[in-house]
């Protein structure tokens, strides 16, 4: 049995998307900038997918940005606030330990730059605290930078109270909301949000396509220089059908985030309380702010990446980090943020899991992962010292 559990990493292409953007790679190839009309019809799918995609999130088309994708929204909304921030002499960005490397990758560039950053805690539910983010506010502070969900433990933040926060001391609050868009409903009215990032390949659009969204008001610097598509904003000729997509896939996953969270929940809970019956395993984050389909658990004295090659030759595909980092030995940021020993973080999983997956998958998983962590343990040297009494049990 093949089952595909590692959703927050990328999802398949949906069929909806791929029926929208497959005109914009055959017969309407036109360039959106060009005049004869003929390019046309492109300019007018973009303009669609802007007001569709706007319509998701409680938007105005105007504060629509296309990118290439998640990374690239991060990068251009922190570099933007830090310029814009830095001409007022603020020179200081709050945010926390457990961001995605598109954020704090680009925080720690900002810091040899000679800015200030304070990364807040995410205590062991791996929730930010709003007294925490009051705390942390200066004078100078140009950006709080949050994001909506966390990618390895599914955990969700106070946006809302945030980004009111933010807002009643006139500092910008941009999110990366790359694992909740079309997960969670989102309104950057309600929620007070100035800026917010998303990535198609997150919901079922394809690869190599996100969005920047930025508050009318704020000002928004370029990362890319060049024409003058996105207003200006963001050059290069636009990826008209991945855009189309994107916007037919977050559409179809909004219209049914209550459906697929009906259809999630049973499968994920029921993964929490079977492989909670492993002896020594642990469930990473709070259950109670979360997204649906994410499930992180560490299993002590064993080793997240052989989990993985095991896991991987039963059909089952897994993640013991973020993909990025995952081929790296270190243990993960995000769990050691949660206050998690090195020992411990090393022996994770993650199962992220969609409407796609299907309860016959789950059982699957169910009954590989106990088999899998018996074995690793019973070739453990370090599983053999836990079982001698010769070192305490963390967890
Ligand atoms: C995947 C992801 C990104 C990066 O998005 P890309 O489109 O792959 O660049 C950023 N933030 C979070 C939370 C993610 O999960």
């Amino acid at each position: 049995m093949f089952v595909y559990a590692d959703n927050a990493a990328t999802t398949s292409v949906s069929k909806t998307a791929l029926n929208a953007m497959l005109p914009y790679l055959t017969e309407q190839y036109g360039n959106p900038s060009s005049l004869y009309s003929f390019a046309q019809h492109a300019t007018e799918a973009l303009a669609q997918a802007r007001a569709d995609v706007a319509a998701c999130i409680g938007a105005q088309p105007r504060e629509i940005y296309f990118t290439s994708g998640g990374s690239e929204a991060d990068n251009q909304a922190i570099f933007s606030a830090a310029r814009v921030g830095a001409r007022k002499g603020k020179k200081h960005l709050i945010s926390t330990k457990f961001e995605h490397h598109a954020v704090l990758h680009s925080l720690k560039r900002l810091e040899k730059e000679g800015y200030e950053v304070t990364y807040l805690d995410v205590h062991e539910d791996g929730v930010v605290r709003l007294e925490d983010v009051a705390a942390a506010i200066r004078e100078d502070t140009c950006l709080v930078t949050i994001m909506f969900a966390n990618n390895e433990i599914g955990t969700v933040q106070p946006i809302t109270e945030i980004g009111a926060l933010c807002r009643a001391k006139g500092i910008p609050f941009h999110t990366d909301a790359v694992q909740a868009a079309g997960h969670m409903p989102i309104d950057v009215e309600k929620m007070n949000i100035d800026m917010l990032s998303m990535s198609g390949h997150k919901f079922h659009a394809p690869k190599g396509v996100g969005v920047l969204y930025v508050r009318k008001n704020i000002p928004l610097m370029n990362l890319i220089e060049g024409g003058a598509q996105e207003r200006g904003r963001r050059a290069g000729t636009e990826n008209v059908a991945g855009i189309v997509a994107l916007a037919a896939a977050l559409k179809e996953s909004v219209d049914n985030i209550e459906a697929n969270t009906a259809k999630i929940i049973p499968m994920r809970d029921k993964l929490f309380a079977e492989l909670s019956k492993i002896p020594h395993s642990k469930i990473n984050g709070s259950l109670e702010h979360h997204v649906p389909g994410t499930v992180n658990m560490c299993f002590e004295g064993i080793e997240g990446e052989s989990l993985l090659l095991l896991l991987d030759s039963h059909g089952i595909c897994a993640s013991s980090g973020s993909a990025c980092t995952s081929g790296s030995l270190d243990p993960s940021h995000v769990l050691l943020a949660l206050g998690l020993p090195h020992e411990v973080a090393h022996g994770s999983l993650r199962l992220s899991i969609g409407e796609y997956n299907t309860m016959e998958e789950i059982d699957h998983i169910i009954e590989v992962v106990p088999q899998v962590v018996a074995y690793l343990r019973d070739m453990s040297p370090v599983w053999d010292e836990l079982e001698k009494g010769q070192r305490p049990h963390l967890i």
